[in-house]
């Protein structure tokens, strides 16, 4: 939400006015804190690009995460709004980028796109903007990882748990891209598939730990590796180098009550098992 900016500078303001003008700034700033959460919106320049972030925070700080990239992937967003809004916990963070999967960056009088999740390491920033570009200046890779390294300070700051939020489609990107034969097999340090569920449904987890309970739970799910020769720039990279908890909830587009099942067993396994964290893996 904008607010026009109140300008009274140089003008008079009666008394009455006044009062006028605080009690409407007064019911402003409560319909802000209605539901005890908070919106807030947060701009990085790239070039002539605005990059926002829009973030909701429910209740008390809870050191939990929620991030989606991909603002066409409506339903990963609106489910988690409406879950983290009935639980009155944690934040979500969302790109806002009319709507489009892939960024678009006006940097030196030419436009460039890019993956958001696929900017979060030079190698794979590089590979992204060379496959979707071919040519693009270094001065827009040390601007583009500027705002992303302002992001990780502002979002990961002593944060327990990162929550990825992403739809795909169906016959896609799926738990099988993790296994042999699959486009993300080098990723993945363990795989296991629940070959009764869609195997478009499952996680990526960077602990060993949550691996096993969401396993022990019937679900597909990815143990991703820490290092590999290719770091991609995706998010779940980023984590797993930097031993940031990472879980990324992964269902097909328009399974809202999917996505909601599986919001709900990380919300269990924040309660019960967050400090149960193990870096005993490799
Ligand atoms: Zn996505």
């Amino acid at each position: 939400m904008k607010v026009a900016a109140f300008c009274t500078s140089g003008i008079k303001v009666p008394g009455k006015a006044l009062a006028v003008l605080v009690f409407f700034a007064f019911i402003f700033f409560n319909a802000h804190a209605q539901g005890d959460s908070s919106d807030s919106s947060h701009n990085f320049l790239v070039g002539r690009t605005t990059i926002t972030y829009k973030s909701t925070c429910h209740g008390t700080q809870s050191g939990v995460v929620f991030i989606s990239l991909h603002e066409n992937e409506e339903t990963a967003a609106v489910t988690a709004n409406r879950f983290l809004d009935s639980l009155g916990s944690h934040c979500l963070v969302q790109l806002v980028h009319d709507k489009q999967r892939l960024l678009s960056v006006s940097f030196l009088g030419k436009t460039y796109r890019l993956d958001p999740n696929r900017m979060w390491s030079k190698q794979g920033l590089e590979a992204n903007l060379r496959y979707l570009n071919k040519r693009f200046p270094d001065e827009l890779v040390t601007q583009l990882q500027r705002h992303t390294l302002r992001f990780r300070k502002q979002f990961f700051f002593n944060r327990r748990l990162v929550v990825a939020l992403h739809n795909n489609t169906n016959n896609g990107f799926s738990v099988r891209s993790f296994m042999k034969g699959g486009g993300n097999y080098q990723d993945a340090l363990e795989v296991h598939l629940n070959p009764a569920h869609d195997p478009d449904n499952f996680f990526i987890v960077t602990e060993q730990p949550h691996f096993t309970h969401l396993k022990q739970l019937g679900y597909s799910v990815v143990l991703h590796k820490r290092k590999t020769s290719f770091d991609d720039g995706s998010l779940s990279f980023l984590c797993a180098r930097n031993n940031i908890p990472y879980i990324n909830a992964e269902v097909e587009e328009g399974n809202s009550e999917k996505q909601s099942e599986m919001l709900m067993v990380i919300h269990d396994l924040i309660n019960t098992r967050l400090n149960d964290q193990s870096t005993s893996r490799n």
